[in-house]
């Protein structure tokens, strides 16, 4: 190798023989693997399970999907006794949370039916009114309602994939995963659980039935607003055979640096969790209280199974008093709270669901969901609870 430009491009051939053993996992910023002879790449092709390409998998990116697995599975305390997951779990992480669902939908629901719950995120639910184009029927029941969810289930055609959100985005709604897990599998259906609000820290959605649990990892998972990624965990075979190859074919993977990111900020999920739900069970007592404020919206834990949700979670939402007009004003006076249109970053953020996260979905629908124009939906961060407070005191006078 004498030519500088064959030098640029490959630097010594020698493996660097000082190497250390990393405490964290270095990031494996590749798009592809060598091997070391012609027989074991075409191994690798035939399945022998050594990485090749990253679209399909990397070090990285599996570190953290096992993590996350390890997460999903862990047992969860009730009041009646624990509660733990039989199957293998595993995890699979994509660029965004909407990659993880619609490959999810995609993978499960295709060519036959899916149940969606309606007053959920608003681009889900949009994409979920366009399955049509790919040969999906879908039928929509009203959020945290499992009466109306049993009813259309029901009826019609068996579905392939029933469909929830709990807690949802905005209202915060829960449903009994364990009795919607139940109608759906006396169809024949699986049960998937969008748990962006609550992560694995407050909620388990596997222990209680669920068949799969996503999660848009860009809120508080990765938790610190820098970084874009989905991730769906449930049977390692389920996975194998119907999602990761929408991930493949479809190309929903993440980048390594995006993994390694979000799996830095996993490592402090637990820590984070409790401070943010504690700040929002604060502040939902001070909004309760307000003469300006018509309404907060928190999970009803009541409605629930003890123990499916650990605690109310960090997402709280309120109505002004007077509309839209002064929910805008309410937000043009935070000095403190931040208007940005994400959750689950550190610190505390407001937006508008009827103008913003919600636009998406038309009007009429939008107030039938009880996302009306005063709402206000706050994700709270681990500020000092007492700043917070006086900030929503100083905004609503
Ligand atoms: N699920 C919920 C509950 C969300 O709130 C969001 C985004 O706000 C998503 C999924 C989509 O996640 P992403 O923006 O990472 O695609």
């Amino acid at each position: 190798m004498t030519e500088f430009s064959t030098r640029a491009v490959h630097g010594p051939l020698e493996p660097d023989p000082g190497m250390a053993l990393p405490h964290v996992a270095p990031i494996q910023q590749t798009t592809s693997f060598t091997f070391p002879s012609v027989r074991e790449g075409i191994e690798a092709f035939q399945g022998s399970g050594t990485y090749l390409y990253t679209r399909k998998a990397n070090p990285t990116i599996r570190a953290l999907e096992r993590h996350v697995a390890v997460l999903e599975s862990a047992p969860v305390e009730t009041p009646s006794g624990s509660r733990s997951v039989a199957r293998e779990i595993d995890s699979l992480f994509f660029t965004t949370g909407m990659a993880a669902i619609s490959a999810t939908v995609l993978g499960v629901g295709a060519g036959g039916r899916v149940v969606c719950q309606g007053g959920i995120y608003g681009t889900t639910e949009a994409m979920a009114s366009g399955l049509g184009r790919f040969g999906i029927t879908v039928d929509f029941a009203p959020v945290g309602d499992v009466g109306a969810l049993a009813d259309v289930v029901a009826s019609g055609p068996a579905p392939a994939l029933v469909y929830i959100e709990s807690p949802a985005n905005p209202l915060l709604q829960v449903t009994d995963i364990e009795r919607a897990a139940g109608l759906a599998h006396e169809r024949g259906a699986m049960l998937a659980v969008d748990a962006t609000f609550a992560t694995p820290a407050l909620e388990r959605p596997l222990a209680w039935g669920a068949d799969l649990v996503l999660h848009s990892t860009t809120k508080f998972i990765s938790g610190h607003g820098v970084v874009l990624g989905g991730v769906v965990s449930g049977a390692s075979e389920l996975l194998a055979a119907a999602i990761e190859p929408m991930r493949v074919q479809f190309g929903g993977s993440a980048d390594p640096f995006a993994a390694w990111l979000t799996h830095l900020g996993l490592k402090t999920l637990a820590v984070r969790m409790e401070r943010h739900a504690a700040n929002a069970d604060a502040l939902a007592v001070a909004l309760r209280a307000h003469p300006r404020v018509s309404r907060v919206y928190r999970p009803e834990l009541d409605r629930i199974p003890a123990g499916q949700l650990a605690a109310g979670g960090p997402m709280l939402s309120f109505e002004v008093e007077g509309g839209e007009g002064a929910a805008l004003e309410t937000i043009d006076r935070f000095e403190l709270i931040t208007l940005a249109p994400t959750l689950g970053n550190l610190d505390t953020l407001v937006q508008h669901p009827w103008s913003m996260s919600h636009v998406v979905v038309p009007e009429a629908r939008r107030l039938a969901m009880g996302i009306t124009p005063g709402v206000l939906r706050l994700s709270v961060g681990l500020e000092d609870v007492d700043d917070l407070r006086a900030d929503l005191e100083r905004a609503l006078r």
